[in-house]
Formats: C-alpha cells, sequence, structure tokens
C-alpha cells in the first residue's frame, strides 16, 4: 500500500474528530478555593441556600418612611433612628416617624418606603453630618419605592449556575454573595507537550543557519491553557528515536491525560514520532484529508493517549483547533464550545484541493453581512497570516471552487 493513494485511505476531519473524542472521558472534580474559580468549569449545579437579598434594604441615602403618612403636600417627620449599612435597626416606625438609612441598610419594622435624601430639606450634607430632629418634603411616595425586598433578585433554591458553564468573574462574585468559599469544579486536564525536530532552536538562542526557533511550543501551550488545560513541558526531542523515546518515557511518568507533540508524524526520513509510537503502543490513524494538516497522528503510547500534530506552525494551530480543543473542552466537563461557527461570504474566489481546507481570513462587514478575506498566502508556514486572521474559513471536502460572494462557513478565533 502506497503512501500516495489520496483521500481513499484518509479520515475525514469529522470522522477523526470523532475517533479521537471516543478515547477521552471527563475528568475527576475537585473542590477549591473561590478566588481560583475564574475560568474553571464547575462540576456541579448551584442553588442558592438563602433568598437575596437576605433582607429587605433601602436602594438609596435617604429617609425610610410609612408610605401611608405621605401625601402630596408638605409632611414633617420625625427622625427616631440613624440606620448605617450593616446595621440591625432597633426602632419600630409609627406615624409620624422616619428613620435616617443608607443604601444597602435594613429596612425598620414599620416602614415601606425610602424617600431619597435629594428630596428633602436635609440634602447636600457632608459625610458624617449626623441625622436631624426633623425631615420635611413635598412629594408622593408610593408602598415599596427604593427598597431593594427580600428575594428580589433570587429565591432560596433556586438553580443559579449550571455545571458545565465556565466560571466568569461575576460569577465569582455571586458565588460570594451566596456564601460559596469552595466549589466543586473539574479538575484541569492535563496534557504533556513536546515539540521535535534538529532544527529547532531555543526562543533566546541566537539563529544559525539551518534552523528555526521553537515556536509550536509557545502557539501550543498558551492553545492548550486557553482551553483550560494544564502544560507539563516535556522539551524539544532530536530527530532519533532514543531522543524521541526519551521524552515519551517522560510523559508516562506524569499524571497527564495525554501526550501532544508536533512534527515528526510525516513520511519525511526522520520522522520517528509516529514509529516511536507504533513500536510500543498503538497507531489509530496518522493522515486526515484536511488542508493544512494532512499529518496528523493519534494513538498511544504505551497506555498514554497521544496526538500528533503537524510541525508546520500554521498546521499545528489548525490541528490544535479542530482536534485538540475539543477534547479538551470534552475533559474538562464544558458545555458547548468556546469557537463560534458563524455563515460569511467570501470576498474573493477561492480554489481548494478537494480537502476540508481552513483557511485565514479576516472579517468584516457590509451592510450587516460578514465578508472574508484571505490574508495572505495559505502556506502552512505563514504564521503572520493567521496572526492577521480573525477566522478559519472552512471550505468542506470535496469542493475545488468557491465563487466570490458565496456562502462559507468560518470557525471564530
Ligand atoms: P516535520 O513534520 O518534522 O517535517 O516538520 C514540518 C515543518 O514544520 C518543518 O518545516 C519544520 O521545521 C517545522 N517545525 C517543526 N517543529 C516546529 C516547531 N516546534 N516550531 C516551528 N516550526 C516547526
Ligand atoms: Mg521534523
Amino acid at each position: 500500500m502506497g503512501y500516495n493513494r489520496g483521500a481513499l485511505n484518509m479520515l475525514s476531519v469529522t470522522e477523526a474528530r470523532e475517533r479521537i473524542l471516543s478515547h477521552f472521558q471527563i475528568t475527576a472534580t475537585e473542590s477549591i478555593p473561590l478566588i481560583a474559580c475564574v475560568n474553571r468549569v464547575l462540576a456541579i449545579d448551584i442553588a442558592a441556600i438563602h433568598d437575596l437579598p437576605f433582607f429587605d434594604n433601602s436602594a438609596m441615602d435617604g429617609f425610610a418612611v410609612r408610605s401611608e403618612d405621605i401625601s402630596a403636600s408638605r409632611v414633617t417627620l420625625k427622625v427616631v433612628a440613624d440606620i448605617p449599612a450593616g446595621s440591625t435597626p432597633k426602632v419600630t416606625l409609627k406615624p409620624g416617624e422616619a428613620a435616617r438609612i443608607m443604601t444597602g441598610a435594613q429596612l425598620p419594622d414599620g416602614a415601606n418606603a425610602v424617600i431619597p435624601v435629594e428630596d428633602t430639606d436635609f440634602h447636600n450634607r457632608a459625610a458624617g453630618t449626623s441625622a436631624p430632629e426633623k425631615i420635611s418634603f413635598e412629594r408622593t411616595l408610593k408602598a415599596g419605592e427604593n427598597i431593594r425586598p427580600r428575594g428580589m433578585d433570587i429565591r432560596a433554591g433556586e438553580v443559579v449556575l449550571k455545571k458545565g458553564q465556565t466560571l466568569k468573574p461575576q460569577d465569582l462574585g455571586l458565588l460570594a454573595m451566596l456564601g460559596f468559599a469552595n466549589v466543586q469544579v473539574y479538575r484541569k486536564p492535563r496534557v504533556a507537550l513536546l515539540s521535535s525536530g534538529d532544527e529547532l532552536l531555543a526562543v533566546d538562542a541566537p539563529l544559525e543557519s539551518g534552523k528555526i526557533r521553537d515556536s509550536n511550543s509557545y502557539t501550543l501551550a498558551a492553545s492548550v491553557e486557553s482551553a483550560g488545560g494544564e502544560v507539563i513541558h516535556l522539551g524539544v526531542a532530536k530527530d532519533t528515536r532514543e531522543s524521541v523515546e526519551a521524552l515519551f518515557q517522560k510523559a508516562i511518568s506524569e499524571d497527564v491525560d495525554f501526550i501532544l507533540s508536533s512534527a515528526g508524524v510525516s513520511v519525511g526520513a526522520f520522522d520517528y514520532v509516529k514509529e516511536v509510537i507504533e513500536a510500543n503502543g498503538a497507531l489509530n490513524f496518522w493522515r486526515v484529508n484536511m488542508r493544512p494538516g494532512k499529518p496528523l497522528a493519534f494513538g498511544k503510547y504505551f497506555d498514554k493517549q497521544f496526538i500528533g500534530l503537524p510541525g508546520n506552525p500554521v498546521s499545528a494551530f489548525v490541528g490544535f483547533e479542530v482536534f485538540v480543543r475539543p477534547v479538551l473542552e470534552q475533559l474538562s466537563g464544558k458545555l458547548g464550545s468556546s469557537r463560534r461557527r458563524i455563515k460569511v461570504r467570501s470576498a474573493e474566489e477561492i480554489e481548494s484541493d478537494g480537502r476540508e481546507s481552513y483557511l485565514r481570513a479576516k472579517l468584516h462587514e457590509e451592510n450587516g453581512v460578514q465578508i472574508a478575506e484571505l490574508t495572505g498566502h495559505q502556506g502552512s508556514g505563514n504564521l503572520l497570516s493567521l496572526v492577521q486572521a480573525d477566522a478559519l474559513l472552512i471550505i468542506p471536502a470535496g469542493v475545488k471552487c468557491v465563487p466570490a460572494g458565496q456562502e462559507v462557513e468560518a470557525l471564530l478565533l
């Protein structure tokens, strides 16, 4: 069986992704301090354990009053208490009485409305001014005005956050309001990352002839982290069986969900990654009918799942988005995907070679329609064109030409 049998013995993108995903299960959960919860995925539904607000309180700085005492003509009330935020009112308002009250302070019994201080003859007082003996004002007030009643926002028992949600800063605030000092979240997926190739230099090394800097380690580590995973850096393997094997050995001694590598899975004379997997594990597949990124390997090294991305920087990135991000999202228990797909129109005619293609494009809006323009030549080493792109246009398998103006699907970056 030759290597150039074309699409016949190659998996489609969808089939490859389904095969990969079927080998990963959701990770364990852990309880962690609330402060560490941003971007983590909730492992349980969160139900409020009490009403919010927990007590009737004032929405304004002003005076708590009985709406029955108020009429359209001028009213003067006796101020019988001063209620700062955080205190417990010690009075019950009787007819003709009011209490000074601050925003968020608990409403005294008997009161059913708050007159804002600006609407009384006690406005424009400096902070620290003690409460007056009387206040007068001239406006009507309905029962309930400027009051935030108990349970107005949330009722005890109400589910306010759902299992599978990725926690945002405001979610942390809500959990704090409800008294969750620790939260049950899914453990972060852990990924052992390696690059491979004799040509690779460290980012701080001077360039030498024939060498390039290892950029995939940075793109992929950041991608893993952006998808909620944790990276264990294995380093860079040389193009020898021993070196590749040594890094893979390191990976299996780590508590990781899978090994992620780039390069060395093609048909080059020094592409040992694939060989090492075949020798000490199992190769499920190593090519996908896509562009860029055909040489994409999936298998096991001993018992560890392994995903081998192509070496070219754009191919590695696209391979990550198409196959690895979904794995991380599945492992992390996340509901839905963080990458949105939308319909756009191509500004130009696009030729394709019949593989499912992911093309770098910039979007702009014209009359409510998203128009996509390619960001430059689509060589898989041209990282700048990816940097300038805000979407990957998806040209389906079998399509050789997309006319200008035709609708295509875009994966938003
Ligand atoms: P390979 O799959 O090993 O044939 O690599 C394909 C292309 O990707 C070659 O041009 C490599 O130099 C390049 N490449 C491989 N690994 C990296 C990396 N870590 N960073 C940047 N380019 C890489
Ligand atoms: Mg190589």
